[in-house]
């Protein structure tokens, strides 16, 4: 990514920066012991049981290619802990 799309990335932040965070630790957590199914099972059911705005969420994170958990894992988190680091 550039400066100009990690400016772009940030600004459309979907959820409080904790929030975010948290999840990308819950998804991560659950990825060490159990597969990614290709979905963002994990992602869905953080927003779900945190009454996050889950479908703003869910297209910010396909826009930054975040397709399912893994790819939450691979192609959004680093670029969110590189700002906010990892807590
Ligand atoms: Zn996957």
């Amino acid at each position: 990514m550039s400066g100009e799309q990690l400016e772009a990335f940030l600004d459309a932040m979907p959820a409080g920066q904790h929030s975010m965070s948290e999840l990308f630790d819950y998804v991560e957590d659950e990825l060490y012991d159990t597969e990614c199914d290709h979905t963002l099972r994990y992602s869905m059911r953080f927003m779900m049981e945190q009454g996050l705005n889950f479908p703003k969420i869910t297209n910010w994170l396909n826009e930054n290619g975040g397709y399912c958990d893994c790819k939450v894992m691979e192609q959004v988190a680093p670029y969110w802990r590189a700002k906010f680091g990892d807590d």
